[in-house]
């Protein structure tokens, strides 16, 4: 049976779809759910639907035949082989200008060759970065859609009344072709990744070097969060320093295993970044640190034959933690940077045509990495679209050199204390490196010459040499 009523249908009741069925329903578009175990959309539907215009169907050919035509359909499934399996199910029944979403965290290599599937069959694919979480999902996250303009223009409505607003405008935008919402988001999780190593190494720093308590870390972060710093993961970092163990009455963050989980949308933004050499070194290390973190039985036996220095705080604190607060600006900003330019340069690579002005635009809210130094990053490329690389930015170079001898001054303390810092550290020298006219790597051609006849380029001639290095 059809209802017409029905603009968009879910397929995929787990923690996202769930809470952004509702979310679709709550502002007003009827919408039709789907889920593989029948007993999750039974659940869903007694214990958290009400009276809310969401129609259940317990099998594909059900949940195809509520829904009028041309249908707009979200998946939101695990990664991977569920999508594939779905979407093998949805393509038994659809028609010719259906269009279907792909709202998980899909790899971008696999939209592409989904995209070309459904275009054969003449269906709209809409690959769609989504981020927020559960939360998001449910009260606005941010959205990343890319390819085809016609299957989005089909669900723009709903989109923009879905999504979280900041400022007054919505955090969704159609980010560009092909794969480039998806791709999108998996620069998001990479700077999402950088951005959470570097708070972690700031609270690693005020915590064992400069020894303070849970307590005055959330005092501090709180305040961070009303300045400058301001963004969702300062924010929760604060609110999870607060929170105490009911059972023990201890900071519940001080009795958390120090080993950190991952499930790979870092590592592939790093890869790719890789694939297309744009440097993106605060995001590699936090994927390595991750790593680090995860051989703990290994890292305690270390611990007891490497010893290092003594932490020994000397000096003012609060001038500790002001300069703390400038080296996490600058680093923070430079992540910012590297993902930008990642991708700028897959935009031309893969032919995106992404808007990076659009692309601040959405993560602005609803998503992990929003932050209050969103609102200039988007000015930047208003200003120039083809900048290319925020460091460029005449303000935000203003903001970096002002903060440097700080970020300096910490990276080098942290060094001497022996305590990690190689997000706040190789930020740094990712600055150093892009501003430095000059780079040894001369000195690796030499040697890339001599061992492996690669050849080289002179300063003073044009062609490529090759030297008999021998041969003295
Ligand atoms: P859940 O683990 O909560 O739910 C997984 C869903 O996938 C269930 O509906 C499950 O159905 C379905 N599923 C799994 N395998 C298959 C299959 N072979 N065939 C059909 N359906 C299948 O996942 P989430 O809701 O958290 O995540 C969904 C997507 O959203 C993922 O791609 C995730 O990466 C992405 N995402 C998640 C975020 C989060 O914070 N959780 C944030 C942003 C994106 P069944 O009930 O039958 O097992």
């Amino acid at each position: 049976m059809k209802f017409p009523e029905i603009e968009i249908g879910l397929a995929g009741l787990g923690v996202m779809g769930r809470n952004l069925a509702l979310n679709i329903a709550d502002r007003g578009a009827a919408v039709a759910v789907y889920n593989r175990t029948a007993g999750v959309t039974r659940n869903f539907i007694e214990h958290e639907v009400g009276n809310r215009a969401i129609y259940p169907a317990y099998s594909i050919a059900e949940f195809i035949d509520l829904q009028p035509k041309p249908r707009a359909i979200i998946i939101l499934v695990q990664s991977g082989p569920p999508v594939d399996m779905v979407l093998k199910e949805l393509l038994l029944f659809l028609d010719p200008g259906d269009t279907v979403i792909d709202a998980g965290n899909s790899h971008f290599i696999d939209t592409n060759r989904r995209a070309k599937v459904l275009a054969n069959r003449n269906l709209f694919f809409v690959g769609m970065g989504i981020s927020g979480g559960e939360a998001g999902a449910r009260h606005g996250p941010s959205l990343m859609p890319g390819g085809s303009r016609k299957g989005y223009d089909r669900v723009q409505a709903i989109f923009n009344a879905i999504a979280a607003k900041a400022n007054s405008e919505p955090c969704v935008a159609y980010i560009g072709a092909g794969s480039a919402g998806h791709y999108t988001k998996m620069v998001h999780n990479g700077v999402e990744y950088g951005l959470m190593q570097l708070i972690a190494e700031s609270y690693d720093l005020l915590k064992r070097g400069a020894g303070l308590s849970v307590d005055e870390l959330a005092e501090i972060y709180s305040r961070w969060n009303q300045e400058e710093l301001n963004s969702y993961l300062i924010e929760i970092t604060a609110k999870i320093f607060k929170y105490r163990d009911t059972a023990t009455d201890r900071p519940l963050v001080d009795l958390i295993l120090d080993a950190a989980k991952q499930k790979g949308t870092g590592k592939w933004t790093s890869w790719d970044a890789m694939d297309l050499m744009v440097p993106t070194p605060s995001i590699d290390i936090a994927v390595a640190m991750r790593g680090l973190s995860s051989h703990k039985a290994e890292r305690r036996e270390a611990s007891q034959v490497l010893h290092g220095p003594e932490i020994k705080f000397v000096g003012d604190r609060d001038r500790f933690i002001t300069q703390m607060k400038n080296a996490l600006f600058a680093s923070m900003l430079v992540t910012f940077a590297q993902g930008l330019a990642q991708l700028r340069e897959a935009s031309l690579v893969y032919n995106y045509g992404i808007n990076l002005e659009s692309v601040a635009k959405v993560w602005r809210g609803g998503c992990i990495i929003r932050a209050g130094l969103l609102e200039g990053i988007r000015a930047a490329y208003r200003a120039k679209p083809d900048l290319p690389n925020l460091l460029l930015d005449p303000q935000f170079a203003k903001k970096l050199m002002e903060r440097q001898a700080d970020w300096r001054e910490v990276v080098k303390t942290a060094v001497g204390w022996g305590i990690p810092v190689p997000g706040l550290a190789v930020s740094l020298a990712y600055f150093d490196g892009y501003r430095s006219e000059w780079l040894p790597a001369n000195l690796i051609q030499a040697q890339r010459d001599y061992f492996g006849a690669h050849t080289y380029e002179r300063l003073d001639k044009e062609g490529q040499f090759h030297t008999d290095w021998e041969k003295i």
